[in-house]
């Protein structure tokens, strides 16, 4: 790659789509793994079709459940366009994850051996235009003084190495869990569900960035929402849960910001 050429060609998708306009809902909705796109000069990474359309590479059904929970809710949404696989965007980029060389059991071949120019590109081109989107908004709700809650949405596969996930949902917070708890209360009372509370993951500054970075360094309320990926990989189960998650957030919110 000639050093001073940039990773996305003009033609290429930019590295976040954004749905509505931005307004005074108080939500706004982000979504880090909503894409699969790999940008053209890095190939396929050396990872076969099969292994690129699976959770490796993106939170499948995240993208459709964030959509429609911004059409439900009003809310300006932020979706990031390209694989987690080129650069996660829920991982400072001082991580060793931020650009994984082993994902699960798949190896990346394109991501080894990365030179600090090859690295600085890809934030660059798709980590910093992401981030600094939602930092504009959020400085735009700031300056207005708009109440604002943060709405990350993920999804997670149902099987990791091996072990089944028992829960349908779960809400992930670290040093904030207001809405979080909030929404983990509504879910229970939904009945029938296995909620995870700081499950299959927590959050933390280390495993993530988005929410630790615009929500809790901001003192802003959050819901970092995971649904498993087989109750969201079709349109019924998609409007299923977006309406759901819609519904409780507004509830959760009047609790928050009573
Ligand atoms: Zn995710």
């Amino acid at each position: 790659m000639i050093e001073n050429e940039t990773l996305l060609a003009p033609d290429e998708p930019p590295a976040y789509a954004t749905l509505g306009a931005p307004n005074d809902a108080p939500f706004l909705i982000v979504c880090d793994h909503a894409g699969r796109l790999l940008p053209r000069r890095l190939g396929t990474l050396g990872v076969s079709e099969s292994e690129r359309q699976r959770h490796i590479a993106w939170d499948i059904g995240a993208a459709a459940v964030a959509t429609r929970m911004a059409q439900s809710l009003s809310a300006f949404a932020i979706l990031q366009t390209y694989s987690r696989l080129v650069i996660d965007c829920n991982r400072s980029p001082t991580v060793p994850t931020s650009i994984a060389t082993v994902s699960e059991d798949t190896q990346i071949p394109g991501n080894r051996d990365l030179s600090p120019a090859d690295v600085t590109r890809r934030v660059e081109a798709i980590f910093r235009p992401y981030h600094d989107r939602i930092a504009a908004e959020l400085d735009r709700r700031a300056s207005l003084a708009i109440p604002t809650a943060l709405i990350a949405v993920h999804s997670f596969t149902p099987v990791y190495r091996g072990v089944s996930r028992p829960w349908h949902a779960g809400l992930l917070y670290n040093r904030d869990p207001r809405l979080g708890r909030a929404l983990i209360r509504l879910l229970q009372q939904e009945g029938g569900l296995v909620i995870g509370d700081n499950e299959p993951y927590a959050v933390s500054d280390e495993s993530d960035y988005t929410i630790p970075v615009h929500a809790e360094r901001r003192g802003l309320p959050y819901a970092e929402i995971e649904i498993r990926q087989d109750l969201i990989a079709d349109e019924a189960g998609q409007e299923v849960w977006a309406e759901r998650m819609s519904r409780l957030s507004r509830i959760a919110w009047r609790t928050v910001s009573a």
